[in-house]
């Protein structure tokens, strides 16, 4: 986390600590997912373990969403993947669509919003209504980010008491601009080298 928040880290760098810290939160996202007896062959004998009952749906919101899609897709192969394509307003902070491709989920499929920062929650809140609207349960769609604020994590909370947040860290707060404090500055400009 130190390796991200500091601004000498090279764009190489950031990639790499993003990466390994997103498969860290996956780790966390499999005691999300229901798992299923089954059995199997060995070379020499049958036996019984588990597997997952279903892949979960990956959705992450443009663009610093999509960072956290090859790691997730290492550990679910099969997953599908849909977008959203939300942007911050950088004067209002409202979010705004400009894009969503979202494949329609099968029966009580997991749905794991991808967004490493969860600032003032805004485009977060927004994605949820959006999969509510669809018929998405609540208790089916969970969050996973790197860094959040307490005021995002209350906005999404107290508006969806029932959807399931992952952050590797919650901050002090926003700042008069709604970035993140002390947090990693922008997190799609360190990630993708556009500073
Ligand atoms: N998005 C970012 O990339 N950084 C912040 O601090 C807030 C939102």
């Amino acid at each position: 986390m130190i390796i991200l928040r500091d601004k000498q880290s090279s764009c190489a760098t950031f990639r790499w600590a993003a990466e390994k810290i997103t498969e860290l939160l996956i780790e966390e996202v499999f005691n999300y997912l229901e798992e299923e007896p089954c059995r199997v062959e060995t070379p020499l004998a049958s036996t019984s373990g588990f597997r997952l009952k279903k892949v979960p749906l990956l959705l992450p919101i443009l663009r610093s969403g999509m960072t956290m899609v090859p790691p997730f897709l290492r550990y679910f192969p099969d997953a599908p993947v849909g977008v959203v394509g939300l942007k911050r307003d950088e004067e209002t902070a409202q979010a705004h669509w400009y894009y969503n491709n979202v494949p329609v989920t099968k029966d009580e499929q997991l749905v794991v919003i991808l967004d490493p920062m969860i600032a003032t929650g805004g485009t977060g809140a927004e994605t949820v209504q959006f999969l509510l609207n669809r018929g998405i349960q609540e208790n089916k769609i969970l969050f996973v980010s790197i860094i959040s604020s307490p005021e995002g994590i209350a906005l999404l909370q107290g508006r969806y008491p029932s959807i399931r947040i992952i952050s590797a860290a919650c901050d002090q707060g926003l700042n008069k601009e709604k970035f993140i404090i002390p947090g990693i500055g922008d997190f799609g400009d360190r990630y993708f080298g556009t500073i």
